[in-house]
């Protein structure tokens, strides 16, 4: 036994209740409860240190895909920390991020082919939101200073991302320290801001888009968009062709389509990109979660060459992107991701999807029965359950309710781990995982689901 394995489950749960801050929770909840403590994952399994298991019902935060300690996968990690482990890509190039570049360009929309890396989703966009502003300064219009966001909108946490992002309950406290974006309308048709519902949609939110488009004219550097499903936000599924009259819509003003691809990028869709549905080419394309297979912190920022060579000049001109993180590129992640894209090739992933998408989307027809389930919405495998006090009216629970906290603490007892998005019931598990295990999930949730709201 080694060391670590010795220290007892109590005295891990005193040490985190004493020294870790978890993320997104309030910590006097967490303190008081019992918390369950992962040592280890199998497939679609996470293991605990009393040795219950828990089927990964949200995929690790929506990273996982091919399943957890997936040996092919161990094996490139452990192949290459044995050669290196990490060195910088400012002033040196390193052997895996190239391969990996050369890689994704070949899989991701045709055109989008220079890859900026970094290590999460938030720096991603962070780089996005720059990388777009900075192309307008080289381009001569420095006025183009604005962005185009939608309602709902999550794009990370750190600051430019919160400030493109439109989730009220996590935004508004950092308000003051934000930047002013153009808030369009979100796609959400089951509460649909303008009054339609999904028989009389006409996508009549693209037409207050586009008034922004007209109202901001020549002042809009880029707009920002999760495409097909706003994931944070409720997994809130566009109504098909938003996506693509939304690239039209940035074509016709000239600005920049920042597509935001970290949640549904890598097969979660059932396509490799959601982009890929509606054969929309970006501008700018920021990658995350699902890149490296949910084992290691890795995102790239991918543009066009039109953004590209805007930078390109003299030393002296300045027109050097100033920005880099320092584990950019890293090895061990690259190697790993590299890993991820043949076993999606070995494992015929997508294809083998298809199946599990239909299934899924049978099975959530029973949810839509349940009294108090008022909408349910699907994008791929990745699937949303927004619970209702009232069927009828559409009436939300409180949110001090915390419904949906409620059906995931069910869950687990019976053996599934889950997170919900306030009172959405979220479905995302690792894309490798087998019918009988989906079947297990839906089970749990549906059952859960009763229990806790009749
Ligand atoms: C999770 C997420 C992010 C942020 O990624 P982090 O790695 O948590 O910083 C950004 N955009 C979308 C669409 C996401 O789902």
């Amino acid at each position: 036994m080694t060391e670590t394995a010795s220290i007892t489950t109590e005295q891990l749960r005193l040490w985190d209740k004493r020294h870790v801050w978890h993320p997104f929770t309030q910590m006097q909840d967490w303190e008081r409860d019992e918390q369950v403590i992962i040592v280890k994952g199998e497939g679609s399994w996470l293991i605990d240190s009393e040795g219950a298991r828990y089927l990964d019902g949200v995929a690790s935060m929506w990273t996982n895909v091919h399943g957890h300690c997936r040996r092919e996968l161990n094996e490139a990690l452990k192949e290459q920390v044995d050669r290196l482990e990490h060195s910088t890509l400012l002033g040196l190039a390193s052997e895996q991020s190239i391969i990996l570049a050369a890689r994704l360009a070949e899989i991701t929309p045709p055109g989008l082919d220079r890859f900026f890396y970094s290590d999460n989703g938030s720096t991603a966009m962070e780089v996005a939101v720059k990388m777009a502003y900075q192309y307008q300064v080289h381009a001569g219009r420095p006025e183009r200073s604005r962005f185009i966001t939608f309602k709902n909108a999550y794009h990370g946490d750190t600051l430019g991302a919160v400030s493109v992002g439109g989730i009220d309950i996590y935004h508004t406290t950092f308000k003051p320290l934000m930047f002013e974006t153009l808030q369009a309308p979100a796609p959400y048709c089951y509460r649909c801001e303008l009054g339609c519902n999904r028989l009389t949609c006409g996508m009549q939110c693209l037409d207050a888009l586009e008034e922004l488009m007209t109202g901001n004219a020549g002042l809009v550097a880029g707009l920002v968009i999760e495409p097909l499903v706003q994931g944070a936000g409720g997994m809130i599924v566009q109504p098909a062709g938003f996506l693509k009259r939304v690239r039209e819509l940035c074509d016709r003003y000239d600005i920049l389509m920042i597509a935001d691809e970290v949640a549904t990028g890598f097969g979660r869709t059932g396509a490799m990109f959601a982009c890929d549905h509606e054969n929309v080419v970006p501008d700018i394309m920021a990658l995350s979660k699902g890149i490296a297979a949910g084992y290691l912190p890795l995102a790239a920022t991918v543009t066009v060459d039109k953004v590209y060579s805007a930078f390109l000049g003299s030393y002296s001109e300045l027109k050097t992107f100033f920005h880099g993180h320092t584990f950019t590129g890293n090895p061990l992640a690259c190697a790993v991701a590299l890993k991820s894209l043949q076993l999606f090739e070995q494992d015929n992933l997508l294809a083998a999807l298809q199946p599990k998408i239909a299934y899924l989307k049978q099975r959530l027809g029973d949810f839509a029965a349940l009294p108090h389930v008022g909408d349910v919405r699907q994008c791929g495998m990745a699937a949303g359950i927004e619970l209702v006090a009232n069927r009828e009216t559409g009436e939300s629970y409180p949110w001090e309710e915390r419904i949906g906290i409620k059906v995931c603490l069910e869950a687990r007892k019976r053996g599934v781990f889950s997170r919900p998005l306030g009172n959405t019931i979220v479905i995302f598990p690792p894309l490798a995982i087998s019918t009988g295990e989906l079947d297990m999930l839906l089970n749990v949730l549906q059952e859960s689901i009763l229990d806790v709201t009749e």
